[in-house]
């Protein structure tokens, strides 16, 4: 093996995905998903797209998606593009936007793709600690730089910062690129969309797996004026210029146009994480003020892994990160109005 790859593969840790065990009649709330389904017309599109035309390749560049995301967004399609996943989107903005002469900041405590694509990509990183309370202290970020990238909602925490904040982090750093991952915004967030209209430097990305319930399919997108999404081609063009399938970009087409169905589930979650949080609370946790689809919880009798293992023995999975300071906290996906239920009777039979 060349030195090259063999420093690759003893330095990178990738980001370890929450497992998909099969255990009967689990409740799964450890990888944020959906769990209402997509919309029906969704599913109506992948079946009426599931056909002999499937033998020719995909619109490369995805228009008629991105012409749908930009009307939602009010932006042009040219303002949008498309990956295989919000993951992909940000992987071509680390190759593609991010400096390489000067570090590129994001929290301590964040989505765990951040090290591992600064390490893949040769970026030099600098993370910046979480305050007292697990909140971004924007403060913090006038520190000289190449790049931000920040979470909102922050992951795993769920902590989101009002639109005020973000926009004097993007006004106060003019020659550098921030980019706000969105993947959890339509449960409560304000996202930086219109923002994008002004500031030539801020990159929002987001994606279809969460209030879309559509992580099967791997659609994401980002929005940011064209020379940012010019680039960001370039960079997609000189990998894959097929990223999307054709049955997801049909997909996520009818996904959008669902409104109705879009907002029935995210109000639905979001009402449930109402329940959720004050049944933690009455039962001892410590809860994050979360705006995402998963709250963030410790109850100070019980280590993390306990609880987790505990729960797991229920059927019930959470996800758990054995990393210094949240340690002791759960991450725990909001699921159905019975699942919810599930959680709590589960935790009664341990605490
Ligand atoms: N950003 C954040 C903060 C996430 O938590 C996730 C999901 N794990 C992603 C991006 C990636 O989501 P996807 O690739 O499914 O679009």
């Amino acid at each position: 093996m060349s030195k090259y790859w063999s420093h690759i593969v003893s330095t990178l840790k990738p980001y370890v995905a929450g497992e998909q065990p099969r255990i009967a009649n689990l409740v799964k709330l450890n990888t944020n998903e959906n769990p209402y389904g997509p919309s029906p017309k969704a599913l109506d599109a992948i079946r009426n797209a599931a056909d002999d035309r499937l033998r020719l390749y995909p619109d490369p560049v995805a228009l008629e998606l991105r012409e749908s995301i930009a009307r939602l967004h009010g932006v042009d399609a040219g303002e949008v593009f498309v990956g295989n996943g919000s993951d992909e989107v940000l992987a071509h903005t680390f190759m593609g936007l991010l400096n390489h002469d000067a570090p590129l900041l994001y929290p301590d405590i964040t989505y765990s793709f951040y090290p591992v694509y600064s390490l893949l990509y040769g970026i030099e990183s600098r993370q910046v600690p979480l305050d007292e309370n697990f909140g971004i202290r924007l403060s913090d970020y006038g520190q000289p730089c190449g790049a931000i990238i920040l979470p909102n909602p922050n992951a795993p925490t769920g902590i989101g910062l009002p639109l005020s904040e973000i926009e004097a982090l993007v006004a106060a750093h003019p020659d550098q690129p921030v980019v706000i991952d969105e993947a959890y915004v339509d449960f409560g967030g304000d996202s930086a969309i219109p923002l994008t209209r002004k500031y030539p430097n801020l990159l929002v990305v987001q994606t279809f797996s969460k209030s879309r319930s559509l992580a099967g399919m791997r659609v994401g997108f980002a929005i940011g004026q064209r020379p940012l999404i010019d680039a960001l081609e370039r960079v997609k063009d000189s990998f894959n210029s097929y990223p999307l399938d054709k049955l997801a970009q049909v997909a996520a087409t009818a996904a959008i146009e669902d409104v109705e169905w879009f907002e029935t589930c995210r109000n639905r979650i979001i009402d449930s994480r109402t329940r959720v949080v004050s049944g933690l609370e009455q039962r001892g946790f410590r809860v994050l003020p979360s705006l995402a689809n998963f709250v963030f919880a410790m109850h100070p009798d019980f280590a993390g892994t306990d609880l987790a293992a505990k729960l797991r023995d229920r059927a019930v999975l959470v996800r758990h990160f054995a990393k210094p300071r949240i340690d002791p906290y759960l991450r725990i996906s909001i699921g159905t109005e019975a699942e919810c239920d599930r959680l709590i009777e589960s935790l009664d039979d341990i605490l």
